[in-house]
């Protein structure tokens, strides 16, 4: 199994294969943000799929697609049909914002993809137009339902909790995903780039106790994707709140993944420089040993844990370029 210095093992790897989205969220793309990887620095279906299928002998069995917005990249269904039938893949996720996941629902999870994450950080339309940069929230909506129609299973909502933002709309959003029958994900800001560190960073940890006690939750050891949420079930267990808490509480000890750009560049920790380029391997014709042996010698770089904290500067990445 490959693992790294520090005796984790690295059974999750996230692409991203598209830097581009068509929202511009304050805490992540700026406006007018120009500096995209262009086309012809993509990793090809080919390289992506030569790639996941190294990690996957070495070990890798779970892959997330996500972006930028994954969805804007022509042809994904193809790509997502190719890494569900690697030997080795078991877990095959998206993470969108739904706005175009009317059009791709049904596709992807014929071509395999069993669950997905959706982008929502609040039910008011007014509020999503300021915080997504466009008046968002009908075709997310109407990309959530068609996800659910198409049967994904669990649809997780990825709510990011911003103090003097959106903090008065999360009991909402945690009514709406428990009648939806959503899993709801509370996460934290952190500081990617200058519009992570300009945006209001909210403490989960009081809103977790006040929600323990308003919906009587119960911590629950949950393995519900093999994220870094903790998760809390109502005394039934008929719903779940996820916590993502990498300022206030970091879950690094037991970090478990790594991140492909479009650009073939492996990020080894989102808090963190350290990468491995593996664009060049693959277009010089590296063997699939030599592919094994560079995925060893790149998981031999993963740093520890991140220094948000310590140095919140540090990042200048946007979380659209490794994709959350
Ligand atoms: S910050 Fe880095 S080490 Fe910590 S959980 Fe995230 S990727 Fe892993």
């Amino acid at each position: 199994m490959l693992s790294d210095r520090f005796g984790r093992s690295i059974e999750y790897l996230r692409i991203s294969v598209t830097d581009r989205c068509d929202l511009r969220c304050t805490y992540c793309l700026p406006k007018g943000f120009k500096g995209f990887e262009e086309p012809q620095d993509w990793l090809t279906f080919d390289e992506i799929t030569r790639l996941v299928a190294a990690f996957a002998r070495l070990g890798t069995s779970r892959i997330r697609l996500t972006g930028g917005e994954p969805l804007l990249r022509r042809n994904l269904p193809e790509l997502a049909g190719r890494i569900a039938a690697l030997p080795g893949i078991r877990d095959l996720s998206l993470s969108t914002n739904a706005t175009r996941l009317d059009r791709y629902a049904p596709a992807l999870k014929a071509a395999g993809v069993s669950r997905i994450n959706v982008s929502l950080d609040s039910l008011d339309r007014e509020q999503m137009k300021s915080i997504t940069g466009h008046d968002s929230l009908p075709k997310i909506m109407a990309g959530l339902m068609a996800g659910k129609a198409a049967g994904f299973a669990p649809i997780k909502i990825n709510m990011v909790a911003m103090r003097g933002v959106n903090d008065a709309a999360i009991d909402d959003m945690v009514a709406f995903c428990i009648e939806q029958d959503f899993v709801l994900r509370l996460i934290e800001t952190m500081p990617m780039g200058a519009t992570g560190r300009d945006t209001g960073f909210l403490d989960l940890g009081p809103i977790q106790e006040r929600l323990q006690q308003k919906f009587n939750l119960q911590a629950q050891a949950l393995e519900l994707g093999g994220g870094p949420a903790r998760y809390l079930t109502t005394a039934d267990g008929s719903a779940s709140i996820g916590f993502i808490t990498p300022m206030s509480q970091h879950f690094c000890a037991t970090c478990n993944r790594v991140r492909l750009a479009v650009d073939g560049t492996l990020y080894l920790c989102l808090g963190q420089e350290e990468k491995f380029e593996f664009r060049p391997l693959l277009r010089d014709g590296a063997s699939d040993a030599e592919l094994e042996a560079a995925i060893r010698l790149a998981i031999e770089l993963k740093p520890q844990k991140h220094e948000f904290r310590e140095q919140p500067t540090k990042v200048v990445r946007f979380m659209s370029q490794t994709g959350g």
